[in-house]
């Protein structure tokens, strides 16, 4: 039987979600005899193929206009989108800075850390622009939120799992969790 594609891509994230996709351990290995994992941030190819994937999972928050850029992608070339951990489902820590002027948060980033000498706020036409930071479901639609930060290993494998047996997830319990 031929494999069910699944891709993976971050947004504004620390890599924790991805962490706990790692921690599912033996049971990776067991899902991988049923997935086919075409693009994932652990192996540095981010980009869904053109021809589309079963399941879509992203982590991260939508914070600068190349995340919008990647959300979209992954939206037109998955059948399933998954938001993966806090940032995804409800924009995470990285809203705090929602509530600053842009000016005063790429001043504090770029000029102000303890750790900078001689800063300079980046500035060229070719860079992506910041933007408020939102969950993935602001701009393209989500069908299986997972929350957690990050969310356990249990609830990815829960997940997956329900997908594989042809059931969009419900979760709750143990894996239903919110830190
Ligand atoms: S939800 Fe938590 S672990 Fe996942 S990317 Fe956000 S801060 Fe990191």
């Amino acid at each position: 039987m031929a494999k069910v594609k699944v891709a993976m891509d971050w947004l504004a994230a620390c890599a924790g979600c991805e962490m706990s996709v790692l921690d599912m351990d033996e049971r990776l290995v067991q899902l991988l005899e049923k997935i086919e994992l075409t693009s994932t941030p652990i192996t540095d190819l981010k980009h869904p193929p053109k021809e589309g994937v079963t399941v879509g999972i992203l982590s991260g928050t939508v914070n600068n206009t190349a995340n919008v850029e990647v959300v979209k992608e992954m939206r037109e070339r998955c059948k399933i989108l998954i938001a993966m951990g806090d940032c995804a489902v409800f924009g995470g820590i990285m809203t705090m800075r929602n509530f600053f002027k842009m000016e005063e948060a790429l001043k504090r980033a770029y000029l102000e850390t303890e750790s900078t000498v001689d800063g300079i706020i980046p500035s060229s036409e070719e860079l992506c622009k910041p933007i408020q930071a939102r969950p993935v479901k602001d701009v393209v639609k989500v069908d299986v939120h997972l929350p957690g930060c990050p969310p356990s290993a249990e609830a990815i494998h829960y997940v997956l799992s329900e997908l594989l047996e042809g059931r969009i997830p419900v979760l709750s319990g143990e894996n239903l969790k919110y830190d």
